[in-house]
């Protein structure tokens, strides 16, 4: 059952991604699965083209310093010429109304005067990603529950319509995996892209900065250390960091804990112990840049293998 998950490179890898996405694959993912770099989603709000490729070689090395299969891992532009063909085969079976009608994209369009058109129908490029890959499971979050659906809606009209070309895909939800808020704004999640990044603890930050930064963490004056999410958003945080950590429940660790400056410098030490190897693992990929290159060239040919079949049937059908 091949399942398939992203992570856009809008950013640098912070510690959410980590403990909510990427340990998982390292940890659950085998190599019929496919983790990519999704580099052309990054280019549908305004972008800087050298960052764009650096962040890409980032974040596909952590991928790897993590432990994710290196042969489940790819760079989405690897695959742009096979994915532009098929998003526009795709494009030719989605309405307008459909694509207008996702919420992400009323959302992140509002209030801007010029919003490129690719955020409109990057969703369909998404819908391609995962028909062209085969993928029948895809691991998302609320806010990309309604492109997958849109993925299953193309797929559906387009074998309807032409002939059985693709695997029916399904939106599942992601195992349990923390998620962590930011620090700074615990009623936010912690993103990459965040405007302030004192709230964001990015997996290559020194082990001095992510002490800083867990110190400086937004708490409350309650002064208990119990998980309460809705009442102490800020403490839960912490907690919830430190028991994916220790790989164990946040009511768990909270016992062990007795005030917030012992949860703030317990919680910094696990960050830095968590992240230090793959830290130095990532630094090492990235001084070595034959060993990334081969990766990311097996990644892409295993990729086009596996898919060139289904590309070649959707052009044939419809009639190219
Ligand atoms: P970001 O929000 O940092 O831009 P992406 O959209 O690239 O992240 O998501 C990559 C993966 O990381 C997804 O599987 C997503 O669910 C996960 N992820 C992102 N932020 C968090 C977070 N704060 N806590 C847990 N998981 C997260």
């Amino acid at each position: 059952m091949t399942r398939l998950s992203a992570i856009t490179p809008s950013g640098s890898v912070q510690l959410g991604n980590y403990l909510g996405a990427i340990r998982q694959w390292a940890a659950e993912g085998t190599d019929e699965d496919v983790y990519f770099i999704s580099d052309l989603h990054a280019m549908t709000t305004s972008h800087n083209p050298s960052r764009l490729r650096a962040l890409t070689r980032e974040q596909l090395a952590v991928l790897v310093a993590t432990g994710v299969d290196p042969r489940s891992v790819s760079v989405q532009s690897d695959l742009v010429r096979e994915l532009g063909a098929l998003t526009w085969v795709l494009e030719c079976t989605c309405t307008y109304g459909e694509a207008a009608r996702m919420i992400q994209f009323k959302e992140k369009s509002k209030g801007r005067s010029s919003v490129r058109l690719s955020l409109l129908t990057y969703p369909v490029l998404m819908a391609a990603d995962i028909l062209l890959q085969g993928a029948r499971e895809v691991p998302v979050g609320d806010d990309q529950r309604q492109h997958v659906e849109l993925a299953r809606a193309l797929a559906r009209r387009f074998n309807g319509t032409y002939g059985e070309v693709f695997a029916m895909p399904k939106a599942v939800v992601p195992p349990t995996a923390a998620r962590v808020r930011d620090l700074a704004d615990p009623t936010r999640k912690m993103a990459k892209s965040a405007k302030d990044s004192a709230g964001t603890v990015f997996v290559l930050d020194s082990p001095d900065l992510v002490r800083r930064k867990v110190r400086r963490a937004v708490t409350d004056d309650l002064g208990v250390v119990r998980y309460a999410p809705e009442e102490q958003p800020g403490v839960a945080n912490l907690l919830e960091v430190l028991a994916a950590c220790a790989r164990k429940a946040p009511e768990e660790v909270a016992e062990s804990v007795k005030g917030y400056a012992e949860l703030k410098e317990v919680t910094a030490e696990a960050v830095v112990e968590e992240l230090r190897p793959v830290r130095e693992r990532t630094r090492e990929l990235l001084d070595d840049p034959a060993e990334l290159d081969r990766v990311r060239r097996h990644g892409a040919e295993r990729s086009r293998e596996r898919s060139r079949h289904r590309l070649d049937a959707a052009l044939r059908v419809s009639g190219l």
